[in-house]
């Protein structure tokens, strides 16, 4: 049997060797003859020879001779072949009976929250060690060990569990047995579509390239909601129990914060606020490692935050924080400390929580179940609706939904966060859809566009500072391409947008405070105006505020008109 072989770009009749072909079975026939043997046998000529003699070549030839040529390339290139894929053998046993002697090192949420799900485990019998927020340090150790190519937060996160060890190993000189026996590294994970869904093997990866092979890696599965996706019989019992500590944590954490942020910029004090928050923070610690009331202990935090004195009518430029989720939430070099950068520079700070990304995960399954409704009778994936109650699906997401909004009030309530507003997930999905599509996922998918919007149509904030890390294949897209249309669609938007690469942090600085200038200047203006429309003083405004004891509180949130606290404190103290 005859065929085609190249050779330096000249085809010339060359013969394929039976073992070669039989390796291949995409048109083998099973008897060690090929399609194109078939072909051949019906007859037909060699389209070059016939080409040569000056005669058409029929399609059937033609095709034949790009099939054998594919044959050849697949042959050359060593394609087509059975090979045996690379599998990573993680090692997930983590048994009760190793429970006590077992360390969970967890990391990854804001310090308060890490902190904070650290005493919660450990009121549920579990030991566990909260690392120290990812820094430059964390970022070396990642690009050291870690792949080539991977986005920022990879690097920071990866290089952090590696650097806790190598301490562990050559500070605190354990043995490297002893850590890989007496530690396991706890974390939430995903299947994609970014970086996200590699990450477990990313660790598996650097561990191992650092001496630590075997250290055992362990996650909560994000997509489909919380539930165990590596490990067997597991020392972890993610149950209710363990999920709602956990939850207490997170939202505990999520109020302190905000709080925080919300009084800081305004203490009259310096120091008063941070040094609330190392109270409450303790405080909410101690109740979630005795397993008592949560509710109670943010009562008490509630009193030392309300001693704070306040001044809001200092003119603030508000930036909200957007972006990628790990970048926008870290407090360390891991965004160049952007919340602390920027309260530095004089600015109030909004950051979004954890809470809010929950409820973005509870609407990614109501949407896709919706979407998947029509298809329930074929559906048979690994997340299709055959033979399920897609109804009851969703009324159950639903019913979450309103449990984990609720519960969170109830914490804002209880700790005096005014009148603070969870994102509402329809809202920001059908607002963004126009620029990106709703299925489109991975980081923060549509929810970066939709919070651009609403912050500029709503005047939530006089500037968005989106933070996007480099590497990020949702953020990139979002930040560079699509923000740009939004912000040609809304010219009054002050937006930043800047790549925390781990380096280079002068150049994030300076661009930030490029658009902090403008940011500020539309908070005084908007203060200012307010001030010549009324004809009150800001001394005026200052006393009417001193004389009432609401509008003074730390605790009061001024009615929302204006982007600017100090502009809506000053409203509402002219119709007081
Ligand atoms: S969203 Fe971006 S930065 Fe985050 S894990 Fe995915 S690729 Fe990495």
């Amino acid at each position: 049997m005859q065929t085609l072989q190249y050779d330096e770009g000249e085809p010339r009749v060359g013969r394929i060797d039976q073992d070669a072909r039989d390796r291949f079975d995409w048109n083998s026939t099973g008897k060690g003859e090929t399609e194109m043997t078939q072909i051949s046998s019906h007859g037909t000529s060699d389209p070059l020879e016939a080409d040569k003699r000056g005669a058409i070549p029929s399609l059937e030839d033609i095709e034949q001779v790009l099939k054998s040529f594919e044959l050849e390339e697949r042959l050359r290139l060593g394609l087509g072949q059975t090979m045996s894929h690379w599998t990573d053998p993680n090692p997930k046993t983590f048994t009760k009976k190793e429970r006590a002697h077992t360390t969970l090192l967890l990391g990854g949420l804001t310090m308060i929250q890490d902190y904070l799900v650290q005493g919660a485990l450990n009121g549920l019998g579990y030991k566990v060690e909260a690392m120290s927020v990812p820094d430059y340090e964390s970022l070396r150790f990642g690009k050291e060990f870690g792949n080539r190519g991977q986005c920022n937060p990879t690097y920071f996160t990866v290089g952090n569990l590696v650097k806790h060890l190598v301490h562990l190993r050559d500070k605190e000189h354990m043995a490297t047995e002893d850590i890989i026996r007496d530690y396991v590294f706890l974390t939430a994970g995903a299947c994609g579509p970014c970086r996200f869904g590699t990450y477990v093997t990313e660790y598996r990866k650097a561990l191992r390239d650092a001496g630590f092979e075997g250290f055992r890696v362990m996650l909560f599965q994000q997509q489909g909601g919380l539930k165990q996706a590596t490990g067997e019989e597991s020392g972890l019992e993610l149950g209710p129990k363990f999920f709602t500590q956990l939850l207490k944590a997170i939202m505990a954490g999520d109020v302190l914060n905000a709080m925080g942020y919300r009084i800081r910029p305004y203490e009259v004090n310096p120091g008063d606020t941070n040094r609330a928050i190392a109270q409450a923070r303790e405080i909410l610690h101690d109740s979630l490692e005795r397993r008592k009331s949560v509710l109670l202990a943010l009562r008490r935090c509630r009193k030392l935050f309300e001693a704070i004195e306040v001044d809001r009518l200092n003119p603030r430029p508000k930036v909200s924080i957007i972006g990628e989720f790990w970048a926008m939430t870290t407090e360390g070099d891991g965004n160049y400390k952007l919340q602390q950068f920027l309260e530095g520079e004089g600015a109030e700070v909004e950051i979004q929580l954890v809470t809010a990304w929950l409820l973005y995960q509870i609407w990614e399954h109501r949407y896709d179940t919706q979407r998947r409704i029509d298809m329930r009778g074929v559906d048979a994936g690994r997340k299709g609706l055959e033979g399920k109650d897609p109804v009851r699906k969703l009324q159950l997401l639903e019913l979450a939904e309103r449990v984990l909004s609720r519960w969170f009030y109830t914490y804002c309530w209880a700790i005096g966060l005014e009148g603070y507003k969870l994102p509402d997930m329809m809202e920001i999905a059908t607002i963004s859809h126009q620029y990106y599509h709703n299925e489109l996922r991975g980081g923060e998918g549509h929810m970066e566009v939709g919070k651009l919007i609403q912050t500029v149509e709503k005047k939530k904030a006089h500037m968005v500072l989106s933070v996007k890390p480099f590497g990020c294949m949702p953020s990139s897209s979002v930040s560079d391409g699509i923000q740009s249309l939004v912000t040609g669609r809304f010219p009054e938007a002050i937006f930043c947008a800047i790549e925390t690469t781990g380096d280079a942090a002068v150049n994030a600085y300076s661009r930030v405070q490029m658009m902090l200038f403008k940011a500020k200047q539309v908070a005084r203006g908007e203060l200012e105006r307010l001030s010549q429309e009324t004809g009150v003083s800001l001394d005026d405004a200052r006393n009417r505020i001193a004389r009432s004891r609401k509008l003074r509180s730390s605790l009061h949130l001024p009615h929302h008109v204006y982007a600017g606290t100090a502009a809506n404190a000053f409203h509402e103290a002219v119709r007081a």
